[in-house]
């Protein structure tokens, strides 16, 4: 049986960044360029005004001089002609710098009278000047490919016009709910039956992690209705199962799967909960089951899945990195597999400090929706006591930590 760090590199390694679509540049955030940029032009194209004052020559000018206003220059108008000697063109941030002039002395050094100004400092040349090409020259890589657009990076793409950006595909991901207790969404409840609840969670979990979802109806447990679907689900580039992958009689989905001629990679893994989940592949798709247990599914989707689906993303670190937290609770690990345990996280002092958000039994929903992360205890004997340096998986940003309240 792998352990988890064995499991997710096999998981991780049979996933491959898909081909590349070109998008809008709204539909670009998100996403992940699929190739570098380069940029076509030097940004700011010409010297311009970083402030809004005179355009005047340093080298004519004194504390004190006296110069008559000849022209005014607006943002998007550039000068036809080129300064005159010894005067000053009213210049606005954004500007070009007219011919001629090479410093800018903004309104609040000046004194204005009529059409001629005083200076109330000695100039530089240079001064309040932004250079042409200083943020971008031509042929600069201004974005590197894998990386995540944000509208800094629209920024970017808009300023060099460009309208078509290069993103690595999104995974079509089909979810199959597998159980003969499924219900779905409108339909009677019947004693023994339970609603589907993986299906829409896993496929929300998918949209998060940049997947596309394509939820399949339900699988019943019988043999011929199942392989019908999983061969549906085949057709996308990732098949995630939920239940129906432990021993029971009706646990179907592998032998269905081999049948349909997938390679299982592994069957089960050393954590807890999410021990029965299953991982094979096709030469098209990647077929991951989890346990039906709703917990389990979405802790194991988590760790396994959303790196995955991050790497055929484009994304350059699928695995999102861990916080370290300290215990502020002892907690007594397993000896045969690393414990997924649901923490609060809370900041005192200068510690973050994980505490149980209740109930563990993999049964309780409520304490993987109070959760802050997924604390990652390691196989061991001892308790460990108070205050142990712990890994944890985050699911929320730091600054939505409910910290248990
Ligand atoms: P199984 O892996 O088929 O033995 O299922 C384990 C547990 O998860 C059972 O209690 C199932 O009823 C439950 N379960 C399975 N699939 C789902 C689902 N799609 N939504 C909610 N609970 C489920
Ligand atoms: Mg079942």
């Amino acid at each position: 049986m792998p352990t988890f760090a064995e499991a997710r590199d096999l998981v991780l390694n049979s996933a491959t960044p898909l081909g590349v679509e070109v998008v809008g540049l709204l539909d670009a955030c998100g996403r992940v360029l699929a190739t570098d940029q380069i940029s076509n032009w030097d940004l700011p194209m010409w010297d311009n005004s970083a402030m809004d004052g005179f355009a005047v020559r340093a080298q004519e000018c004194r504390e004190g001089s006296v110069l008559p206003v000849v022209g005014f220059l607006p943002a998007g108008r550039a000068a036809t002609q080129a300064l005159e000697a010894g005067s000053a063109a009213r210049i606005l941030t954004g500007a070009p710098i007219p011919p001629g002039s090479d410093c800018v002395v903004p309104f609040e050094l000046t004194q204005e009278h009529h059409d001629s100004i005083r200076l109330l400092t000695q100039p530089r040349a240079g001064d309040h000047i932004r250079r042409k090409g200083s943020d971008l020259r031509v042929g600069d890589r201004v974005l590197a490919a894998g990386t995540l657009i944000r509208p800094s990076e629209i920024a970017i793409f808009a300023s060099l016009a460009i309208a078509g950006v290069p993103v690595t595909r999104r995974p079509q991901v089909a979810i199959l709910s597998t159980g003969d207790e499924l219900l779905r969404p409108g339909d009677p409840l019947e004693p023994g039956r339970i609603f589907d609840s993986n299906g829409p969670a896993l496929a929300a979990a998918v949209l998060e992690a940049g997947g596309t979802p394509i939820i399949l109806p339900i699988a019943r447990d019988d043999p011929a209705a199942l392989r019908q679907q999983l061969q549906q689900g085949l057709r996308a580039d990732v098949l995630v199962t939920s239940a129906g992958v432990s021993t029971g009689d009706r646990d179907l989905v592998r032998a269905t799967l081999a049948e349909l001629g997938a390679q299982e990679v592994f069957w089960k893994v050393a954590i807890q909960p999410g021990r029965p989940m299953a991982f094979a592949v096709t030469e098209e798709c990647r077929i991951i089951s989890l346990p039906g247990n709703p917990v389990a599914a979405l802790l194991t989707f988590e760790l396994f899945v959303r790196p995955a689906l991050r790497r055929m993303g484009g994304h350059r670190r699928p695995i999102e990195a861990t916080i370290r937290a300290t215990l502020g609770e002892s907690v007594r690990p397993r000896s045969d597999r690393m414990t997924l345990r649901r923490v609060c996280l809370e900041q005192i002092g200068d510690q973050l400090v994980a505490t149980s958000s209740g109930q563990q039994a993999t049964g309780y929903v409520q304490t993987l929706v109070r959760a802050d992360g997924i604390a990652l205890i390691p196989v061991g004997i001892d308790p460990l006591p108070v205050g142990t340096v712990v890994e944890v998986h985050p699911l929320r940003k730091s600054g939505d930590f409910s910290g248990g309240n």
